[in-house]
């Protein structure tokens, strides 16, 4: 006799992290370039003097800050070990089997991993021209067994943000029974100003749920740090699943320096705009198809040439990430690193 595992689970799809291979450039992960600032190096260094000591499993320090911050009330906010755990607890807290989560595709590749390792069931909805979601199609999709609808933005791999216009229309559309989970991971990067504030959205609509985290634009993606927004029961709800001490003392810590470093890191960001645009007009004007991005990544939808692409990078020292038969998702990196790229990229 052996041990007897979840047959379902042979089908699922293991996470594909980006590659790291000594002195290669590495712009397959959505990180920051730039290591972390001296004043959160000091403040994690500290914090390492105390883990002989479990964490505050309920991060007061940081949720507290983050109410003020984000100027809405404690009870409405959950951590979690980086937003990838918070939408594993969101699927956790609202499906059991045979209820349904959609989500667009392709989008975060979290998301039908999460779905099928809770037990439920999962609708994708194809992209609509220039690589956004289809909110309208999304809406349309909805059925009586549907419980979450992850609505990714900016969209990973693909770029795009939705607009005000188009989410009130969705939402309008969506029954209040159901829980929508605005994934703003890139949050930082947008610049359109019709991209509407997802905590705004939630003090008006309590069937969303806001994603954000500390991974991208505040560089601690080795800490994992996420959190969410949400009307005060679903938070709570996403609290209950919460596996104990999971968000650790040292990543608290260093979340709340970076809250400290809130101006120098956004300056930093607004680099890493200016570059994705030089990054995004060069790829054009060598000709490659880049759709519109309010993130720090660019998608090459280079369907079967994708592996060859990745190849050529490769070749190159230039680590991307490669979808096959789709496309190819690149950081934005650092000037030089993103020169190396686009050398690699014009060479192709
Ligand atoms: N959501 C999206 C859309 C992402 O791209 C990522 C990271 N790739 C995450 C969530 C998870 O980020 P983290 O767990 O590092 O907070």
């Amino acid at each position: 006799m052996t041990v007897r595992t979840r047959a379902d689970l042979d089908q699922l799809p293991g996470y594909v992290p980006g590659r790291t291979i000594p002195g290669a450039i590495k712009l397959a992960s959505n990180e920051v370039s730039p290591g972390p600032l001296p004043s959160v190096v000091e403040a994690i260094t500290q914090a390492a003097a105390g883990v002989n000591r479990y964490p505050d499993n309920s991060a007061a320090a940081l949720v507290s800050r983050l109410a003020t911050w984000l100027d809405v009330d404690a009870d409405r906010i959950a951590v979690g070990c980086g937003s990838v755990s918070l939408c594993q607890q969101l699927v956790q807290a609202t499906c059991t089997e045979a209820d349904e989560v959609i989500f667009g595709w392709r989008s975060f590749e979290a998301y039908p991993i999460i779905t099928q390792v809770v037990g439920a069931r999962q609708r994708r909805v194809a992209l609509r021209p220039g690589h956004r979601l289809d909110l309208e199609a999304m809406a349309a999709a909805v059925t009586p067994a549907t419980r979450l609808v992850f609505v990714c933005s900016p969209n990973n791999p693909t770029g795009p943000a939705v607009r005000r216009d188009e989410l009130d229309r969705f939402l309008d559309a969506v029954p209040p029974d159901v829980l929508v989970v605005l994934d703003e991971a890139y949050h930082e990067f947008v610049t359109d100003p019709e991209v509407p504030d997802g905590v705004e959205l939630t003090r008006r609509r309590d069937n969303v749920a806001v994603l954000r985290t500390f991974s991208k634009a505040y560089g601690l993606a080795g800490l994992r740090v996420g959190y969410c927004v949400a009307a005060p029961p679903v938070a709570e709800a996403v609290r209950r699943v919460y596996v104990p001490f999971s968000l650790n003392s040292v990543a608290q810590v260093a979340a709340l320096a970076s809250l400290d470093a809130h101006d120098e890191l956004m300056a930093r960001c607004r680099e890493v705009i200016g570059e994705r645009e030089r990054v995004r007009g060069e790829l054009l004007a060598a000709g490659f198809e880049v759709p519109e991005t309010q993130a720090n990544f660019v998608w090459l939808p280079l369907g079967e040439a994708t592996d060859r692409f990745n190849e050529h990078c490769l070749e190159r020292k230039v680590i991307v990430r490669a979808f096959l038969g789709d496309g190819a998702r690149v950081t934005i990196g650092t000037p030089e690193e993103n020169d190396a790229f686009l050398a690699a990229a014009r060479a192709f």
